[in-house]
């Protein structure tokens, strides 16, 4: 079954039992402050589970661009290092409000997994939230799983890799006990079953989350009961095509690999330093698809907020288009292999084409024009650290790469993680405040000088980058 097939078979089978096919949302979420962009397909139903808006429905089923590239859900670092995550991607869902619950919600996706699907069940593993009981006996008792494939997990809250059975979409928002699916992909694969200590590995692979939508969690911690329980699911289109066109990664399936070719062409195909099983030509087929998904929903990168966060998706795919050989603009010239894989599915990339390219062109040329000096001074800092025994890049040359030459930290990091080594971020944020201090006070010296100074405020835009750069920390702390 190819991707779009499966992604129709989902649908219908949930518009078979009652429910309202609705269309994905936007990927910036208008209405919700809370949210960098759209995580889940839950998301554009929130106030739906929060009893503060009805809907005509009580049962809906959605396929929802997701992004997962900032805030709670944050995967742009695993992109390219495991088998199983996009910064962008479909998620397909079905959903109750107030509806059904636990036991139909299971049946249904056991039906469409193993009759539908005809996924052989002995593949199939099971994880519930350590205390729900209820979950429990459904699966073991009414449906039939052995109970040694269903394993009970808590909320394992901070571990990276570790299954978490208690699903939040923020710090705030509807959350509840969740049942995940797992598909064990073979021996030939390392990993563990989920809760086992090499679960990080990528043999069992998570392809389904049903979510027991129970309580509104506020900004203080504290879960208040929802008015009526109800079903939030998720599945990820990408994996559930790996499984069922009998591949291991998502990057394997029909969709991904035409991306793949199209970035092998671009960075010079047989010419470039590339073969079709490279790391970074995953990374570019990823990119390729946030970056384009982004624009055509009205992000354009900048340097704060999402339009960052975007900015650093296309340079972080740029560098590596130049790891293979690229030196020149190439990466909107996949735009239009996308918009062949997917236009139909999704309108406004066909109908965003134009601008899209050109939005992206328009980046790449900007970035070009200072990445091979950027990229010198890189390599001169490498070779200086390994002639020195160290493993720190020095945060003040990440600074001045960030400053001068366009490089985002988490740029300048990737690189690093490829070399092995780490970038020293506490020093890069201090001579970023220091850069902020003198700005600050060369601006106060201004309106002091000049009374109608009338220029813009300085403002704080360091929120996503420290974010992101707790992130990149924690990683190689577990590394
Ligand atoms: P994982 O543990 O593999 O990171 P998750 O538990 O974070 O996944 P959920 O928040 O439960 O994922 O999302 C529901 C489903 O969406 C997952 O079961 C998976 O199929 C899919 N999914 C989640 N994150 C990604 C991603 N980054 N890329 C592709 N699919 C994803
Ligand atoms: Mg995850
Ligand atoms: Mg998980
Ligand atoms: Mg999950």
């Amino acid at each position: 079954m190819k991707s779009a097939e499966i992604r129709d078979a989902f649908l219908k089978f949930f518009e078979s039992k009652g429910h309202q096919i609705v269309a994905s949302s936007s990927l910036v979420p208008h209405e919700d402050p809370t949210l960098l962009f759209t995580n889940a397909g839950m998301n554009q139903f929130k106030d739906v589970f929060l009893g503060f808006d009805k809907r005509p429905y009580s049962r809906a089923t959605t396929s929802q661009k997701c992004v997962r590239a900032g805030g709670k859900h944050n995967d742009l670092e695993n992109v390219g290092y495991t088998a199983r995550h996009h910064t962008f991607f479909e998620m397909l869902g079905n959903f109750s409000f107030g509806d059904y619950f636990k036991r139909d919600a299971i049946a249904y996706a056991w039906e469409l997994l193993t009759e539908v699907f005809k996924l052989p069940k002995d593949k199939l593993w099971v994880t519930v939230y350590a205390e729900d009981d209820e979950a429990f006996e459904i699966w073991t008792r009414e449906v039939g799983v052995p109970a040694e494939r269903v394993i009970r997990i808590g909320d394992n809250k901070g571990a990276r890799y570790a299954s978490d059975n208690f699903w939040m979409m923020g710090d705030t928002g509807p959350c509840g006990p969740c049942t995940e699916i797992f598909y064990d992909h073979g021996e030939h694969i390392w990993g563990g079953p989920p809760g086992s200590p090499e679960e990080d590995g990528d043999r069992y692979i998570e392809i389904w989350n049903n979510v027991f939508m129970q309580f509104n969690r506020d900004e203080q911690g504290v879960m208040h009961p929802l008015p009526r329980p109800s079903v939030d699911t998720g599945m990820g289109l990408e994996r559930i095509a790996a499984v069922l066109q009998g591949v291991h990664a998502n990057y394997e399936i029909d969709l991904f690999q035409v991306l793949i070719q199209a970035a092998y062409r671009e960075v010079g195909g047989e010419n470039s330093g590339a073969d079709l099983d490279s790391p970074s030509l995953k990374v570019l087929a990823d990119h390729i698809r946030a970056c384009s998904f982004l624009v055509a929903d009205g992000v354009i990168p900048g340097n704060e907020g999402r339009g960052y966060v975007l900015r650093r998706i296309i340079r972080r795919a740029i560098r590596h288009g130049y790891k293979l050989g690229a030196r020149a603009a190439f990466f909107h010239r996949m735009v239009p292999d996308l918009v062949g894989e997917m236009g139909r599915a999704y309108p406004e990339l066909k109908d965003g084409e134009r601008r899209i390219t050109d939005v992206l062109r328009q980046e790449e040329e900007r970035f070009f024009a200072t990445l091979e000096n950027g990229m010198a001074i890189v390599e001169a800092e490498l070779a200086a650290m390994e002639a020195a025994g160290k493993t720190v890049f020095d945060g003040n040359t990440a600074f001045k790469l960030h400053d001068t030459y366009g490089f985002p930290l988490d740029l300048t990091a990737d690189i690093c993680r490829e070399r092995g080594v780490i970038v020293d971020a506490v020093a890069f944020d201090a001579a970023m405040a220091r850069q902020k201090e003198q700005a600050r006070a060369a601006g106060k010296f201004k309106m002091a000088a000049n009374l109608d100074y009338d220029g813009p405020e300085t403002t704080f835009h360091g929120y996503e980058l420290l974010e992101e750069k707790g992130n990149i920390l924690a990683l190689y702390k577990d590394s």
